[in-house]
């Protein structure tokens, strides 16, 4: 869990670690205590933890957003070779097949009980039209099918699947679920049809709550009807595997349906008020092509409302979409930082980047400003 305020006259630092698996940090600062959780057995998350909580009540908000600039976005802006200009492909396709999710997860706008979206389900038409243009790009990077969405509600996801697999045969598929309308016959059906990765997000603030039977059966009842167990990487259930060059991956997380992640440019219900640390650059824009169920093309996963739509795939092409003018408005925007300038970007408190730059400094920044 992130502290939920960067700066202030820190006036107490206390440790507690009553809980088994978890040791807090509680910071008392002039606007009142904030938390950080961290696990016991990471001690480089738990140095990293400290140094942060330390770091950002030390250091002045423009000097840590310039180590930022300098050791983190422009390192990843090279190694990504991202420009206006002339930006990359997207490395994923993600289609929000169905606009529903049945998971209770606090931080995302699209659990039951907060997602006010009309349900809509994608047209296979819509499908196979990007599909086709996917095909002609010889797209060999990811698909998949979770954006504010769980993919496994939408009924037809293993014919969506199929088509993908015949269409656009060098892409990796990868489902990733919260697991819960998993059966072992839909689990089957997905990979018949072709999938390289089933991931189940398993969220559930118990940590130690016994995992869904579903989940253990799912390697001994599907995968090795397919594959043979060298051929298979499992993680995250008492049967794990490490494989790296599998040709199938299965993994089971735990996740906190409580946990604060990010503001979801605004959205997520458990945090109304983006961190105030420093953050610019956003890499989404130049890595993500996402298509809704009714065809419209956001800017970004975290755009739930679609307030800033860049293109409707029911009668652009996919490429018309990647290079036209308003991704690269929006390109333009978060590659000088200036987050101000979106309404979406604007509340957004995603980092920008998913991965550190293999430097060390890099790393060290960016956990500090994490
Ligand atoms: S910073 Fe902007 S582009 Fe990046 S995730 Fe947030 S809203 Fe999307």
């Amino acid at each position: 869990m992130l502290p939920q305020r960067s700066r202030g006259a820190l006036s107490r630092l206390t440790m507690s670690s009553s809980s088994p698996r978890f040791y807090g940090i509680r910071a008392d600062d002039d606007r009142g205590p904030s938390m950080i959780m961290f696990e016991k057995e990471n001690s480089m998350r738990r140095f990293a933890s400290i140094a942060r909580l330390i770091a950002c009540r030390l250091i002045p908000q423009p000097a840590l957003r310039f180590l930022q600039d300098r050791f983190v976005y422009r390192p990843v802006i090279r190694q990504k070779k991202i420009s206006v200009d002339a930006p990359p492909l997207f490395d994923t396709v993600f289609f929000e097949v169905r606009s529903r999710c049945n998971g209770r997860c606090r931080f995302c706008a699209a659990s039951v009980g907060n997602d006010t979206r009309p349900d809509l389900s994608m047209r296979p038409e819509i499908y196979e039209k990007v599909l086709r243009d996917l095909a002609n790009i010889d797209f060999q990077g990811r698909i998949a099918y979770h954006n504010n969405n769980d993919p496994l509600v939408f009924k037809d996801l293993h014919l969506f699947v199929d088509r993908a697999r015949k269409m656009v045969p060098k892409a990796y598929i990868q489902i990733l679920s919260n697991g819960r309308a998993l059966t072992l016959e839909k689990a089957d059906a997905l990979v018949r049809a072709g999938i390289d990765e089933l991931s189940i997000n398993y969220y559930n603030d118990d940590l130690r709550a016994e995992l869904p039977r579903v989940f253990h059966e799912v390697p001994r009842v599907v995968l090795l009807k397919y594959f043979s167990s060298d051929q298979v990487e499992i993680k995250g259930i008492s049967q794990d595997r490490v494989n790296p060059k599998a040709k199938f991956r299965y993994y089971v997380r735990r996740r906190l349906e409580n946990e604060k992640l990010t503001s979801r440019a605004g959205t997520a219900p458990n945090k109304k008020i983006p961190d105030p640390r420093p953050r610019g650059f956003c890499q989404y824009p130049f890595t993500q092509f996402i298509v809704t169920a009714d065809g419209r093309v956001p800017m970004c996963c975290a755009d739930f409302n679609i307030l800033v739509p860049v293109g409707d795939a029911t009668r652009q092409g996919v490429m018309e979409i990647w290079h036209g003018e308003a991704l690269r408005r929006v390109r333009g925007v978060v590659l000088t930082g200036n987050r101000q300038s979106l309404p979406t970007c604007r509340p957004c408190d995603f980092y920008g980047v998913k991965r550190p730059p293999d430097t060390l400094v890099g790393r060290c920044v960016y956990h500090i400003t994490l």
